[in-house]
């Protein structure tokens, strides 16, 4: 298990009062969060609510909440323990934790986008606005590789594809797609759709038919490789209809 250790005791009033500094460090935090009886989430409750009950609602409670945090309370958990407590310490009480733990949980107000791109090494990027009329949703793109071989990550919202296209070259050419994050699908002209899922690897040859994009529930990242050819050239076609998207990723 995690061992517990603290130097705020010594840090703040070691000078001043070496020996409440001591049995803070060493016994409070250094002996008594370290007995394993009670697991550290539930202890990190009880001192939440230990601190609330008694109206401090001053650093110390705002330490012991992103401790909290810390050991996986959760943003729902802390609300349902505050209201909790509330009607057995008072209502006032509630009001005066709300505001601290509001802040201590704001970055899991996160949106869905940033939620996938804390799950992805590559970044998102920029909406894909040159090739939007290409795509039925919205995209992203962000450069990986501008020299030698053009490299991007490309990132689909849920439900979004691209159109039916080719990638034409007279030599060489095609494409490559890695995807690096989410769920997503490849599918040649009449075949069944592949499903794609972090570190599959689609070869795409010159003159091929294809789309790729999302699955309906799931944001999608893939990088795209540009196999190096001579006369290279994108044709885009019609869009995969509502149906037809259904049809590949329910397979
Ligand atoms: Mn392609």
């Amino acid at each position: 298990m995690e061992k517990i250790t603290q130097t705020a005791g010594r840090n703040q009033l070691g000078d001043f009062a070496p020996d409440f500094a001591h049995y803070n460090d060493d016994v409070l935090f250094g002996e008594n969060w370290n007995n394993q009886d009670i697991d550290l989430k539930t202890r990190c409750i009880i001192t939440v609510v230990a601190l609330m009950s008694s109206g401090i609602t001053d650093s110390s409670l705002v330490y012991h909440l992103e401790n909290a945090k810390a050991h996986g309370v959760t943003r729902a958990e802390i609300a349902a323990i505050v209201t909790h407590v509330a009607f057995y310490a008072g209502w006032a009480k509630a009001w005066a934790v709300f505001r601290l733990a509001k802040d201590v949980w704001k970055e899991d107000e996160l949106t869905e986008k940033d939620k996938f791109q804390n799950s992805i090494f590559f970044p998102i990027g920029e909406p894909n606005d040159g090739f939007a009329q290409y795509f039925i949703g919205q995209s992203y793109l962000a450069p990986v590789s501008k020299e030698q071989v053009g490299i991007h990550n490309v990132t689909f919202e849920p439900g979004c594809r691209n159109n039916w296209h080719i990638h034409h070259a007279t030599k060489g050419g095609g494409q490559i797609l890695i995807c690096v994050g989410g769920r997503g699908f490849y599918q040649e002209w009449g075949k069944p759709a592949i499903e794609m899922t972090p570190g599959d690897c689609v070869n795409i040859p010159e003159g091929v038919k294809h789309w790729h994009g999302a699955a309906p529930d799931s944001w999608f990242s893939h990088l795209a490789i540009e196999v190096p050819g001579e006369n290279g050239s994108n044709e885009w076609l019609e869009a995969v209809g509502d149906e037809e998207y259904r049809r590949a990723t329910e397979g």
